[in-house]
């Protein structure tokens, strides 16, 4: 079981999957993508597999039947038996999903969910990336980061990321999903113990070194 989880929290194109896939890979901890299992979700409601009555705590718990990978270099994600990886990258997936994810049923069954994928990993440590993993998920995690960058430039590197059919969507999949998921959780405003790295003038080698520099200062401080 693992012992040392890294929390990473921020805004969608703040580079934190990315970052934290990097820094899991450089310390050869577990990675943990938590949005991943909002979206399968959503995926899984369009595609009719679950229907809006069980959108409950038991409901989820009997049918959502989810999987993800925490190999930072082997990374899927499974709804049943099929695998989902890209498909819940889709625009539609990426539109829908702050809808279901405001309602407390879906955030207290993804916070039990995230609590015991990280429990199950094997590795030393675990880096975990969402939008409240600092505050709610785990907020006694040794290192607690919000990784942010502004909003032209969370944009642009959105924008870069995607095919060029669904760039034209982007301020929709970006700056308007930020302002519904804010009315959640604030992953703009660090809580207290929680460190702000703002990449916005860092390219990415910078951004890793930078958190794995906060890693190796807070391990040694004995936090
Ligand atoms: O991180 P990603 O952009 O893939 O997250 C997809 C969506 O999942 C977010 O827009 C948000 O609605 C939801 N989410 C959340 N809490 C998390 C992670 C993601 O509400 N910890």
């Amino acid at each position: 079981m693992t012992d040392f989880l890294v929390a990473i929290d921020g805004p969608a194109g703040s580079g934190k999957s990315s970052v934290s896939k990097a820094v899991a890979r450089k310390l050869d901890f577990a990675y943990l993508d938590t949005g991943a299992a909002y979206r399968a979700l959503t995926w899984a409601i369009q595609h009719g597999h679950i229907s809006a009555e069980n959108i409950t705590a038991a409901g989820l718990n009997e049918n959502f039947e989810y999987s993800i990978s925490t190999d930072p270099d082997n990374y899927w994600v499974r709804v049943g038996n099929e695998n989902v990886t890209d498909a819940i990258r889709s625009s539609e997936v990426a539109e829908g999903v702050s809808e279901f994810a405001k309602q407390p049923e879906v955030r207290s069954f993804m916070k039990t969910l995230t609590r015991e994928i990280a429990a199950q990993s094997q590795n030393r440590g675990i880096v975990v990336e969402g939008r409240d993993i600092t505050t709610v998920v785990a907020p006694d995690s040794q290192i607690k980061i919000l990784l942010t960058a502004s909003e032209e430039v969370r944009l642009k590197r959105r924008s870069a990321e995607l095919p060029k059919h669904q760039q034209s969507g982007i301020k929709r999949q970006v700056s308007d999903r930020d302002a519904n998921d804010l009315k959640v959780v604030d992953f703009l405003t660090p809580a207290p113990g929680v460190i702000l790295v703002d990449s916005s003038d860092l390219n990415f080698e910078q951004t890793v070194n930078a958190v794995l520099e906060l890693i190796k200062y807070e391990s040694r401080q004995g936090i």
